[in-house]
């Protein structure tokens, strides 16, 4: 397994790797691999024949009030983790290498508007833009994102089609813990005490899930009762809502045969957890 730093170093390596005809399945990362993580790159496996990670904590999709310096790094963890589950090369980046001279962003319309990227403003801006750039450097057959961030995958899939990047996209079930916790690198932010309370996020997601198959009659009322719930538990809710899956608009019932998403951001001291059920009536 080889680590390149640069892109020159990046396009050469993956010349090689692709020399007896290869595809190439991307799993790209922020760093401090889980579970999650390690199952994108094992599903990678059953779409191309070799897995290449970008680890980059990207500076650009992080505002000044978030945590880019303190968020978990440990490369020589993730190096050993990826060379276990056999993956060709990872891509590590220095910010510098990445964003020499940047002058340009991306817009996005009302994908935008609810969920995540209504609470937090330049994230999916610049999300886009570093997949834009992976996606340009390494040229893969097949890309890898978790359901977890579904509000990010659904504007990846986006990008791929207007911006016509000739690129599978391939979405993993969201991987928890035996408790029901959506495994994140940023769990490690919890206390003990804020780790036991965590997994009632997800139970909730599920009440709501059960409650709309079995035809709930006022949605707003089911969707309040859980925000006041969580929050006696002492959670802070950014969001927790019915979206339609393909518009990302908040969906005030669900038609017969709608795809949609039930998909919650909360706070629990100073950190936030995302997480979502697919739904379909
Ligand atoms: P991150 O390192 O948090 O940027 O995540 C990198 C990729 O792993 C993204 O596509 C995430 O959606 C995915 N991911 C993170 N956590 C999970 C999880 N618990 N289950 C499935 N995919 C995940």
């Amino acid at each position: 397994m080889k680590t390149c730093t640069t892109i020159a170093e990046t396009r050469k390596t993956l010349e090689r790797l692709r020399a007896d005809g290869s595809s190439i399945a991307l799993v790209p990362t922020m760093g401090a691999l889980h579970e999650g993580h390690l199952q994108l790159i094992r599903e990678g496996f059953n779409h191309a024949d070799k897995v290449v990670v970008s680890i980059f904590v990207n500076p650009v999709q992080f505002s000044p009030n978030e945590d880019f310096e303190t968020y978990p790094r440990d490369i020589y963890k993730d190096s050993g983790k990826c060379r276990m589950e056999g993956v060709s090369m990872i891509f590590n980046p220095a910010a510098g290498e990445m964003y020499s001279d940047r002058k340009l962003s991306i817009e996005i319309d009302e994908l935008n508007r609810h969920m995540c990227g209504a609470s937090r403003p330049g994230f999916f801006e610049g999300v886009l833009l570093v997949v834009n750039k992976l996606f340009n450097i390494i040229k893969p057959d097949v890309a890898l994102f978790g359901q977890k961030d579904i509000q990010q995958f659904q504007l990846i899939r986006k990008m791929t089609e207007e911006f016509n990047h000739d690129i599978k996209m391939v979405m993993v079930p969201v991987i928890r813990a035996n408790d029901g916790l959506a495994l994140s690198s940023r769990n490690v932010y919890l206390s003990e005490k804020e780790r036991l309370i965590a997994p009632c996020f997800y139970r909730s997601l599920q009440y709501v899930e059960k409650q709309i198959s079995g035809g709930v009659d006022s949605l707003a009322l089911l969707l309040s009762h859980q925000r006041a719930e969580l929050e006696e538990k002492g959670f802070k809710i950014d969001y927790l809502n019915l979206f339609d899956l393909q518009t990302l608009q908040p969906a005030e019932r669900l038609m017969k045969g709608q795809n949609a998403v039930i998909a919650g951001a909360v706070w629990l001291g100073k950190t936030r957890l995302i997480d979502n059920i697919l739904t379909e009536y």
